[in-house]
């Protein structure tokens, strides 16, 4: 990857001579170990959701058999334990990508949640009628549809960014967009549909530049890459915990603590208070004021394992991996007649969307399961990117830390059937 692009920046403290051993990594994933219509499973459909190590699996069993209990609220032994451990993942957190501080590391449910709550809390505050917010035309629906809903209702308008035919990032046109009317840029780290990774760290200046806030949508980024909060100088940054071979339930919204604590609660309930009475009530800090209720306790364990297993394999090992599997399946899948990659950009991730001449993405994706292959088909909650395609769908392989070039023949051999199939 680029360096420009600021993945694969930071080392997190790893131990740079790490082999990388993808054989002893499989072994990690149980989940992996099986056959699918009598065929070995290939899992390629980890941008929709990634496989849990071993490690992840018995952390969140390990606290539910010796520590669980409810977190912040109780005296005894076990609900000391078990806000220690909640509360260590978010140190976690902070320590893995760099932020100034573990006030900054909210725990969501997930991106989808993450981006709702600063399109609540500090949209509907610091946002007004005629106010801009900038996105990219390759954004997920969960960052564009709050922000449609911020401008139903109080007026902001929305600017686009276009993408060229290779699915590269247009930051000429980026840069035009800008004005002083912008007041929020929210941008996609890394394209779930196409793989285009995005000068983010030029994006987020340009922003400031424009005395702009920028989001950023990192959902598909951080299980490729280290991201350094306080590099990017972002102000807020999301992603979820199951895309990052952590559990489903639990993501982050990382914000510059004093934007934190400038924004009102997205929610009210227990937990996010610090005295009510019926007259009046005051509010926790950042990161508590953001998070009511009972959280997700185990899940925040198994996010905190998830980030253990990944620094101590090496972000960067993983990225250099990635690209290996990226390149080569670019160039077996360039060779099977009547494929066609959708997204070609310069700086890309390890996911490729594909279509192929006179046959249905669907048709694929069912096709190729027969051979035990997943791949995720359809639109990848990324309409606009079809639809500036002209397609309807795509298939699209999606790599990991597990994945292998020998997965990557047995994708290719499956796609010959399908070719057969239709000829
Ligand atoms: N943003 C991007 C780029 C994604 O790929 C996804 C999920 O596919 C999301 C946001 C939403 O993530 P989640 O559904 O985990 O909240």
């Amino acid at each position: 990857m680029n360096k420009d692009t600021n993945v694969v920046e930071i080392r997190h403290g790893v131990n740079s001579t790490t082999t990388f051993d993808v054989e002893r990594i499989r072994a990690d994933f149980p989940i992996l170990d099986q056959s699918v219509y009598g065929k070995p499973l290939v899992y390629f459909d980890n941008g929709a959701s990634a496989q849990k190590p071993r490690q992840v699996i018995d952390a969140m069993n390990d606290i539910m058999e010796t520590n669980y209990s409810n977190v912040h609220r109780g005296v005894h032994a076990l609900s000391q334990r078990s806000t220690e451990a909640y509360e260590a993942v978010r140190g976690k957190v902070a320590r893995f990508f760099n932020a100034a501080s573990e006030n900054e590391i909210v725990f969501c449910r997930g991106g989808t949640e993450a981006i709702n709550v600063v399109a609540y809390a500090y949209g509907r505050k610091f946002l007004s009628a005629g106010d801009e917010i900038v996105i990219s035309h390759m954004e997920h629906h969960s960052n564009i549809v709050p922000w449609q809903m911020l401008r139903d209702e109080i007026g902001i308008v929305l600017r686009v960014v276009p993408i060229d035919d290779d699915g590269n990032f247009l930051l000429d046109d980026y840069a035009k967009l800008l004005s002083d009317k912008t007041k929020l840029v929210a941008m996609t780290h890394v394209s779930n549909a196409l793989g285009t990774i995005v000068p983010i760290a030029e994006v987020i200046r340009l922003a400031h530049d424009h005395g702009a806030r920028a989001l950023v949508d990192g959902c598909q980024a951080v299980q490729h890459g280290a991201v350094d909060m306080q590099a990017l100088d972002v102000d807020f940054y999301v992603f979820s915990s199951h895309k990052l071979y952590g559990p489903t339930g639990i993501g982050v919204l990382y914000g510059k603590e004093e934007l934190l604590n400038s924004m009102p609660p997205f929610m009210g309930g227990g937990d996010m208070i610090t005295s009510v009475s019926f007259e009046k009530t005051e509010f926790q800090q950042a990161p508590l004021r953001f998070e009511a209720g009972t959280p997700s306790i185990v899940e925040a364990i198994g996010m905190g394992a998830a980030l253990d297993y990944l620094d101590a394999i090496g972000v960067d090992n993983i990225s250099a991996h990635e690209e290996g599997i990226l390149d080569y399946a670019t160039e077996r899948l360039s060779q099977v007649e009547g494929l066609k990659i959708i997204g070609q950009a310069s700086d890309k991730a390890a996911i490729i969307s594909f279509i192929m001449d006179g046959v249905h993405a669907h048709d694929i994706g069912t096709i190729i399961d027969r051979a035990g292959v997943a791949v995720r088909v359809g639109h990848h909650c990324a309409q606009p990117v079809m639809e500036r395609f002209g397609i309807a769908a795509t298939a699209r392989a999606s790599f990991g830390l597990y994945n292998t070039p020998a997965e990557v023949d047995t994708l290719v051999e499956a796609l010959g059937a399908v070719r057969e199939f239709f000829d």
